[in-house]
């Protein structure tokens, strides 16, 4: 193992051991669960949004380290940011963890999530590295879409 992969896979299993933003809000404006049943990892976010921006998020999960770190790691970097913020991080994010994009391209807010790019060697792993990135952007269309009407 490379000195760099050893690096990412110690930031994936501290966001595991030690996720951030865990657990559900009190009063959240929208819950939205995520589930990757080819890997049995399930995810319920918590969401609470301020004008424009999403103020707060909580997430409680079971599953993969791959999974529940990523969830860890994109609850983190979300938490405060406005919306069209986020969108653009989830597309940056795909972008690495899809299409082939290098992780240097990926902004200081998802330092961490660079140690994902590793999991691209792994098809069926994308998938429960996307499950968190994928039910946010889900639940950021049904704000968008419960404000609109
Ligand atoms: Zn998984």
């Amino acid at each position: 193992m490379s000195e760099s992969e050893e690096l990412y896979r110690e930031v994936i299993l501290d966001h595991y051991k030690n996720p951030r933003q865990l657990g559900h809000l009190e009063h959240p404006d929208l819950v939205e669960a995520g589930a990757n049943p080819l890997c049995g990892d399930q995810l319920e976010f918590s969401l609470s949004f301020g004008r424009g921006d999403l103020s707060d998020i909580r997430f409680q999960g079971t599953g993969c380290s791959i999974s529940q770190a990523s969830a860890s790691i994109m609850a983190d970097a979300v938490k405060g940011k406005s919306v069209s913020e986020i969108e653009q991080l989830i597309d940056q994010f795909r972008k690495m963890m899809l299409e082939g994009g290098s992780p240097d391209a990926l902004p200081e807010e998802l330092e961490d999530a660079k140690a994902l790019e590793g999991v691209r060697k792994y098809p069926l792993r994308v998938k429960c590295a996307m499950l968190a990135w994928n039910t946010l952007r889900l639940a950021l269309k049904k704000q968008a879409g419960a404000k609109a009407v």
